[in-house]
């Protein structure tokens, strides 16, 4: 698994402070995506355990309000076995902390998915340049759903 970047005290992409990892990989193809460069998933650097070192240390500090997978697509099918892995690891190491996801696909289409399980507030959906909202919060265009999962439960 590749990521194009890991970034800090991130406020526009979840609830709080936090810490995203901006995957590679990702077959949607939407037009206006912002992000082109990370549809590639042999672009980027590899998330080894450096990379995974530096997430959790921003992650363990105090102010922090959890983790945001984004991209590129977190559930790329190339992506979903390590971000699996990952997902279990962040939530043992820090429970109090919470886990927002962006992806390309709907919830329909990814709640068989074990990730489910780990997540707390996915944002859902393809952007659609005809439905894009810059007052829409969380996400660029408004079919995309912030969908609490915990409340789902
Ligand atoms: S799902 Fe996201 S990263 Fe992928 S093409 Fe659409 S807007 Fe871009």
């Amino acid at each position: 698994m590749r990521y194009h970047d890991i970034t800090k005290d991130d406020m526009k992409n979840g609830d709080g402070l936090r810490a995203v990892l901006w995957l590679s990989g990702c077959e949607h193809a939407c037009p206006g995506c912002q992000n082109p460069v990370t549809w590639d998933p042999d672009d980027g650097l590899l998330f080894d355990e450096n990379a995974k070192e530096e997430l959790f240390d921003i992650l363990g500090r105090d102010y922090i309000s959890g983790l945001t997978l984004s991209g590129g697509d977190p559930l790329f099918p190339g992506n979903r076995s390590e971000v699996l892995s990952l997902l279990k690891e962040v939530r043992e190491r820090f429970p109090s902390k919470t886990i927002w996801c962006y992806t390309g696909y709907t919830y329909e289409d990814i709640a068989c998915l074990e990730h489910i399980k780990y997540i707390d507030v996915l944002v859902d959906g393809k952007y659609v340049e005809s439905l894009k909202d810059n007052k829409y919060e969380w996400a660029g265009s408004t079919n995309q759903r912030v969908i609490d999962l915990r409340r789902k439960e």
